[in-house]
């Protein structure tokens, strides 16, 4: 069909008018006819049965009744007014109720005439109650599409209130379909209909929001899930096809004096297996004549900086600098103090530039960075100003992606004519499904073993109410030469509440720890910088025993005779934070210990992270819980989300599918990466209408 037609104002579909048309755009974002059409059903309602009110059981879902009201009143109560129907049938009575839109319901229901009714029944003082029944005349419900599914669509507060009920967009849905008269084209290729058994476009979308039964409903959705992360794959995976093939990246065809020698003399230790293959991935990429864009992912302590600095190595005996870029000061810090150590007796050289490294100090590192005596730059934010030109950039590392902006990431690629290569390092697992998703145009590495000797970290969960006990536990480790992280929430929403929170525990620990026997550090985001490292630096060098701190903390410190994690609301934590606390003990010979306070009122999902920390330290388990519990968009953090704005797929129920549209779109553009086969035309002529619509996800640039 005309494709043009799909992209008409949603305000010219019968029934719709300017006022509706606001609402939908603005509730759901709908502004066309397609907009309307791939608004997919959230759930699917069995309607075939009807129900007796006589026979409605106390656990009964949502129900269909056929009966008529005899009375209706309004009730005042303290909390306001609701109205109250009586709704009887042969079999017995029920109530229905209303605590919004009372007026207009009053005005249009029809006593003692038959309707059908459906929703949900609540057992409220000894008689069923269905609040906010969907409700149609049975004259109309006998003369309606004979549906057997019924479709629930998303809907907010406000679009109910301003009448656009779910029949209501049903009733919109039909009014399209008469319209468009449903004749929907193919957008995928007749190849992969057939070898998938895949329904026509066509009957997808009909039986996605019509659906002849469980069936065809399954087949819909499975063709439309199936479609969209289709799409999303090949999207991803021809830009990386076109990196490798157009961007020409610099080749590092030399392993040359620096590396031997750093491999045959300065290895503190032996590298793992996972290290090493990490490396020889690395190797082939930077001899493969294209750039280089890889994420490396390791847990915490798996050692990934021995890494970096064997890349970065790698790059500078091939005649080019080196940039390494941290997401905060105290991490940069870190990486510049452990990279300097193990590059000591190298002769490389190397700087550290952040915020608060001085006009005066800056001077000379712009200029050894543009005339080439200086090799490698370590720093954070302050390394993207335009001021900091680098004489030839081969290879940018970004540690801790997920804090950075993608305009960030680009950001370094334009620092030279040809990108310099790319190693992004994170600590923060990511679900292999996310990962195909999120960096599915970046190749990925994993580190996943830990380094020999590590003991791992036991974690429990206590509660309040013990914390008698607990600190006597404290003093013990105390006593034993340990240090001790305790961590208090700060969240932006409540940060008043939490800074008192922070300071009257600060207060309680400082009684129970007193000095002069104690020493406690205190380090929190409202401090100047230089206290924060004055208050670091002494627990750094153990003069402090007790660190009290905010999540400023989360990442990079490196303290490694601390022991001991408390944290403190860890019901207020995500997973993925409470993963990366705990990482900060542990990296000593000592045996570690997480322990996660709580009160005793805990909801579910509070329990389930609980449950999770204290199970495993494996940090990819840790993320596919949390991917389950908060969903892919919750999990990148608000930064990103959005970006996985999927209409009808989901990644981690269709994980499967995912699989098998990236293995399709794989093969597809591996024998025809331009899509120039005649059999490709369908996917092609998609491909380019998503793209020009925009309705493709923007993913990663
Ligand atoms: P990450 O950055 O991945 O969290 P680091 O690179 O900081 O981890 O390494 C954590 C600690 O483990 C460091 O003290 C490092 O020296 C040590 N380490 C790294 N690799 C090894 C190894 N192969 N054997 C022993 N210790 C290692
Ligand atoms: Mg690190």
């Amino acid at each position: 069909m005309d494709i043009r037609l799909l992209q008409t104002p949603i305000v010219y579909l019968k029934g719709v008018g300017p006022n509706r048309a606001q609402t939908l755009q603005s509730e759901l974002g709908i502004g066309t006819y397609q907009d309307l059409l791939n608004l997919f059903p959230n759930r699917y309602i069995d309607k075939t049965q009807y129900y007796k009110i006589g026979g409605l059981q106390r656990s009964n879902a949502d129900v269909q009744i056929i009966g008529k009201i005899i009375n209706i009143k309004t009730v005042e109560q303290k909390r306001g007014k609701r109205l109250v129907a009586t709704f009887v049938d042969e079999t017995g009575q029920m109530e229905l109720v209303w605590f919004r839109g009372q007026k207009w319901i009053r005005e249009n229901l029809q006593l003692n005439t038959p309707y059908v009714i459906f929703g949900r029944c609540n057992w409220y003082n000894g008689m069923y109650s269905m609040p906010h029944p969907e409700m149609e005349l049975l004259s109309e419900h006998e003369k309606g599409l004979k549906v057997s599914m019924q479709p629930v669509y998303p809907s907010t507060e406000k679009l109910s209130a301003k009448g656009i009920t779910n029949r209501v967009i049903n009733k919109l849905m039909q009014q399209l379909f008469m319209e468009t008269k449903g004749r929907f084209s193919e957008s995928l290729s007749p190849h992969l209909l057939q070898e998938l058994k895949l329904l026509s476009k066509k009957e997808a979308v009909f039986n996605i929001h019509f659906p002849k039964n469980q069936k065809l409903l399954a087949k819909a959705q499975f063709r439309l899930k199936f479609e969209e992360l289709f799409f999303i794959q090949l999207q991803l995976i021809s830009k990386k096809l076109l990196r490798k093939q157009k961007i020409k990246g610099y080749n590092f065809d030399k392993v040359g004096p620096l590396f031997n020698e750093f491999y045959a003399n300065h290895l503190p230790f032996e590298l793992t297996d996972a290290q090493k293959r990490v490396v020889k991935e690395i190797r082939a990429d930077l001899g493969s004549n294209a750039q280089m864009n890889r994420l490396l992912q390791g847990d915490v302590g798996s050692g990934k900086t021995i890494v970096a600095v064997m890349t970065m190595l790698l790059a500078i005996d091939n005649g080019f600098q080196a940039c390494l870029m941290a997401p905060t000061e105290i991490l940069a810090t870190q990486h510049y103090n452990s990279i300097r150590q193990l590059l000591e007796g190298t002769g490389v050289s190397c700087s550290l530039l952040t915020g608060s490294v001085k006009q005066s100090a800056r001077k000379p590192i712009h200029e050894q960075l543009e005339n080439g005596e200086l090799r490698i730059l370590i720093g954070t934010h302050a390394l993207l100003e335009d001021k900091v030109k680098f004489n030839n950039l081969g290879l940018a590392i970004v540690d801790e992606q997920h804090r950075f902006g993608v305009a960030q990431r680009s950001k370094l690629w334009h620092k030279n004519d040809i990108p310099p290569h790319i190693l992004v390092m994170t600590a923060t697992p990511i679900p292999r499904t996310l990962a195909m998703s999120l960096y599915g145009d970046l190749d990925i590495s994993v580190i996943d073993e830990l380094p020999p000797g590590r003991k791992p970290i036991k974690t429990v969960h206590r509660y309040d109410s013990n914390r008698l006990k607990v600190f006597q536990f404290l003093r013990d480790e105390i006593k034993k030469g340990r240090q001790i992280y305790i961590v208090y929430p700060l969240i932006q929403e409540s940060e008043a509440l939490d800074y008192k929170d922070l300071m009257d525990g600060y207060e309680s620990i400082a009684r129970d720890f007193p000095l002069p026997a104690y020493q406690i550090s205190i380090v929190h985001g409202k401090m100047k910088p230089a206290d924060k490292d004055y208050e670091m630096e002494r627990f750094v060098k153990g003069e402090t025993q007790i660190m009290v701190a905010t999540t400023v903390i989360e990442v990079g410190v490196n303290v490694p005779n601390a022991s001991v994690m408390i944290i403190e609301s860890a019901e207020r934590f995500g997973l993925s934070q409470l993963h990366q606390l705990r990482g900060r003990v542990g990296r000593g010979a000592a045996q570690s210990f997480c322990i996660l306070m709580t009160g005793h009122k805990l909801s579910s999902e509070a329990k389930t992270r609980l449950e999770t920390m204290v199970r495993t330290n494996d940090g990819f388990e840790i993320a596919e819980v949390d991917l389950k519990l908060r969903g892919p968009g919750d999990l990148m953090g608000t930064q990103q989300s959005g970006i996985l704005n999927l209409k009808i797929a989901d990644l981690v129920k269709d994980n499967d599918i995912l699989k098998t549209a990236r293995y399709y779109a794989l093969k597809i553009l591996k024998d025809d990466p331009a899509l120039e086969h005649p059999e490709n035309q369908t996917i092609r002529h998609t491909y380019a209408r998503l793209m020009k619509h925009k309705t493709i996800w923007n993913y990663i640039s």
